[in-house]
């Protein structure tokens, strides 16, 4: 179980989390949705620690994450955060060294997630080369390569063409089939609903509805749905 535990975070005058708490169970897909600004980024960055909770902590099988547990997290920024010279396959390969593979585990892992999304042909390509959607597919594949035991992704699906959507949608389907817990927030509620075990909706500073989508729509948290999830 991946749980997030009464997470504060203000900056300055901006209170932006009070008290946000989910779990994500082992092999569930967990949708974070929200309105911009809503604080999705601050509760990932946080659980990445790249970010400082005021109070609260994050819980991966009950041990709240130290630098050793986040080594073993797969996450995936907002900003995108790849090497813009640097060759696909380069990129993948220096990623899993990052995580602690050895050269040939991180030369054989990045083989593996380039020609499983779609990138084999363009693994001598410096990154900056490739188009959005095919430079996304690097990002979730760095994020990947390291087999982390939980993955954590913001806006992974933004800008994607059906097709990347797709190939996205699959290897995030075999991660939670593999025992991983999987968060991504999004703004695209049919992929939420096709993918997602259960979601949260993040509005003032908490989660102030959860369950499944279905749950969701037929609640009053639907219409709440529809307002942070156009
Ligand atoms: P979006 O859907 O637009 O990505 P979000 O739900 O991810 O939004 P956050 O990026 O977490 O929201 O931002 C939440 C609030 O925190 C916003 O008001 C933002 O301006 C503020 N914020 C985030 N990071 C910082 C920072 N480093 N310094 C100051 N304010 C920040």
């Amino acid at each position: 179980m991946l749980e997030f535990d009464g997470l504060y975070k203000s900056y300055g005058d901006n209170r932006v989390l009070e008290g946000v708490g989910f779990a994500v169970a082992a092999g569930s897909m967990f949708g974070f949705c929200g309105a911009n600004g809503a604080g999705k980024t601050t509760t990932m960055r946080i659980a990445l620690g790249l970010a400082r909770a005021d109070a609260g902590e994050v819980r991966w099988r009950g041990v709240p994450l130290d630098a050793a547990i986040r080594r073993r997290i797969g996450y995936m920024p907002e900003e995108r955060g790849l090497y813009p010279k640097m060759r696909v396959g380069e990129q993948l390969t220096y990623f899993a060294r990052l995580h602690g593979l050895d050269a040939a585990a991180a030369a054989r892992a990045a083989e593996h997630w380039a020609e499983r999304l779609g990138l084999g042909a363009r693994r001598k390509d410096a990154v900056e080369k490739l188009s959005l959607g095919n430079q996304q597919r690097v990002q979730l594949a760095a994020a990947l390569v390291s087999r982390p035991e939980v993955l954590i992704l913001d806006e992974p699906f933004s800008g994607l063409d059906p097709v990347g959507v797709d190939s996205l949608a699959e290897a995030l389907l075999e991660q939670c089939r593999d025992g991983v817990p999987v968060v991504f927030s999004s703004h695209q509620l049919d992929l939420v609903e096709r993918l997602c075990d259960s979601v949260g909706i993040l509005a003032r500073g908490r989660i102030v509805a959860s369950g499944t989508v279905e749950e969701l729509r037929r609640r009053e948290a639907g219409r709440l749905l529809r307002v942070v999830v156009p």
